[in-house]
């Protein structure tokens, strides 16, 4: 089990994660605007940041600069979430320093395995089925 913040303004695509990731036996912490994904990667220490892009308060790219700006929560992975399906938007995220993204509306299988790439620490899938 893992702990994933996910900070989300859209109430249908937080109840949604939400599903999926309280099925894989995940722990959930939520946000529904940036200042409050701030607020909640500080006091609960994610393994995982599933960001929106298009947030109140503060947007994505500002809320991963002040991430990135923290020691102790530079180190967190986190996986950019946004609508626009526009060329370019891949790599502006992963520029900015996004280690993963993710395009709305989610793919429940996309989500698991990107959730997956980060939460195995790189070590691949073999293990996981292993024992
Ligand atoms: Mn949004």
């Amino acid at each position: 089990m893992s702990k994933i913040l996910v900070a989300e303004d859209n109430p249908a695509n937080l109840e949604l994660m939400r599903e999926i990731l309280n099925m894989q036996g995940h722990e959930i912490v939520e946000a529904r605007d940036g200042g409050e994904a701030l607020l909640q990667a500080e006091m609960a220490h994610p393994d995982l940041i599933l960001l929106d892009v298009n947030m109140p308060v503060l947007n994505g790219y500002e809320v991963l600069e002040r991430l990135h700006a923290n020691q102790q929560m530079a180190g967190i992975k986190v996986v950019a979430l946004t609508a626009y399906a526009m060329r370019g938007d891949r790599e502006r995220a992963l520029q900015a320093g996004f280690d993963g993204y993710l395009t709305k509306p989610i793919d429940v299988r996309t989500l698991l395995e990107t959730i997956d790439e980060f939460l195995d620490h790189g070590e691949g899938r073999a293990g996981k089925y292993g024992t």
